[in-house]
């Protein structure tokens, strides 16, 4: 089957009529629907398939006891109203590249398989990556049961209710153990490729990011009665601060956004108790970071001083960077580049991937295709076929390069 007419038969699961977005939450009936695509991709192609005790689905070509396993793939959930890419590319690829290294006759002398890791998104219980999580022991089990969505249905009984037993879930180090590679193929989350006019390109790590809890207090009074010079305002000092943010973030070569602001009273005509902003923070290396959010903190003490307000900050989280596997990432980078006089980009990436997660067990590598606006968790995102062809072909030559090693 082509990989037009999985991507064809694939589309309709899980999409919204009035959103066109997608909905494909974990352990849900359009969830449902898309594993059992899955499930019928490997068995038409002679595959053994098999969903691990965290709700993983895999399918192998050969036994994947015999170790050193070469795998590629994804996730086919979605954030909600999210778009047909983010995941279902990585593993609508993998079926066509196996596709492609059986036309071309490579000899399978390693075991291959094809994954679709679990509620990868976190858009039903709010973590991401639940099933690499579990799988590598990054969640562990206690924690897992303590998931909740909206309704108070927790990841047990949603998975029990999908058929699945709960019971097993934990640590997987035997099967991770198995894996001596994994590539995962996924749509650009960002404008680097189509800024550097590549179609596909190798990923170099996935950026250190951090949140942060700005909380400006000051004195709720009246916004009418209340001389400028008597004010004890919180919100210019904020207000600058959220500049100081982009000024640093610009400066650095990084991101920084406060995305999300609370009000206290919170009244038309009341000058703010408290202002309180959440940061979210990314930049390419822990130095860049930390002198960003350095930086901004120096900075917006002054302001909360200058306006006679008091700050707090609170790191509300942080996650290092994660470096994948230097030489795979260079026999990624050799494999494609050789061939031609062009060299292939290996960017960086503010986003997070099971890739990521899995890095900690195994050795880990990314290929990206190019996203032409950068729109990603939207109904706009978007590649086009020829890049999706590309992307095809290089997740091929890298797997074939990687067999035949
Ligand atoms: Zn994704």
């Amino acid at each position: 089957m082509s990989f037009h007419s999985m991507w064809t038969e694939l589309l309709p699961l899980g999409r919204d009529s009035a959103s066109g977005g997608y909905r494909r939450y974990a352990w849900t009936p359009a969830d449902t629907d898309c594993r059992a695509w899955f499930r019928a991709q490997a068995l038409a192609r002679g595959l053994t398939h098999e969903t691990d005790r965290n709700g993983n689905q895999w399918a192998w070509l050969g036994d994947p006891a015999a170790g050193n396993a070469l795998v590629t793939g994804s996730h086919l959930d979605s954030v909600p109203d999210g778009g047909a890419f983010d995941g279902p590319l990585g593993v609508v690829s993998a079926f066509a590249a196996l596709d492609e290294l059986r036309s071309r006759g490579v000899p399978f002398t390693r075991p291959f398989g094809i994954v679709n890791f679990g509620d990868e998104e976190g858009a039903r219980f709010g973590l991401a990556c639940v099933g690499s999580r579990l799988a590598t022991g990054a969640l562990t089990v206690e924690a897992a049961h303590r998931l909740t969505d909206a309704q108070g249905i927790t990841l047990p009984r949603a998975m029990e209710a999908a058929g699945h037993d709960p019971d097993a879930l934990g640590p997987d180090p035997e099967r991770l153990g198995r894996i001596g590679a994994f590539v995962e193929l996924h749509v650009e989350q960002g404008r680097a490729l189509d800024l550097t006019g590549d179609a596909v390109g190798v990923a170099s790590a996935i950026w250190p990011h951090g949140r942060w809890r700005y909380d400006f207090r000051g004195e709720a009074n009246h916004a009418g009665t209340t001389r400028l010079a008597d004010r004890r305002d919180p919100m210019p000092a904020y207000a600058e601060t959220v500049l100081a943010a982009r000024r640093e973030a610009q400066r650095a070569g990084a991101v920084a956004t406060f995305g999300k602001v609370a009000v206290e009273p919170n009244g038309v005509n009341a000058i703010p108790s408290l202002v309180r902003g959440w940061l979210d923070s990314r930049a390419a290396d822990q130095p860049t970071l930390d002198t960003v959010t350095g930086a901004l903190e120096k900075a917006a003490r002054e302001y909360a001083d200058a306006h006679g307000v008091e700050l707090d900050v609170v790191r509300e989280s942080f996650t290092p960077v994660v470096e994948f596997d230097h030489g795979l990432r260079d026999a990624l980078a050799r494999i494609l580049g050789s061939g031609t006089d062009l060299t292939v980009p290996v960017l960086g990436t503010g986003a997070g991937h099971d890739a990521g997660i899995l890095s900690a067990a195994v050795p880990t590598a990314m290929l990206f295709v190019r996203n032409p606006t950068g729109v990603s968790h939207s109904p706009a995102e978007y590649a086009t076929e020829d890049d999706c062809t590309a992307g095809v072909t290089a997740l091929a030559d890298v797997l074939e390069g990687l067999i035949r090693t």
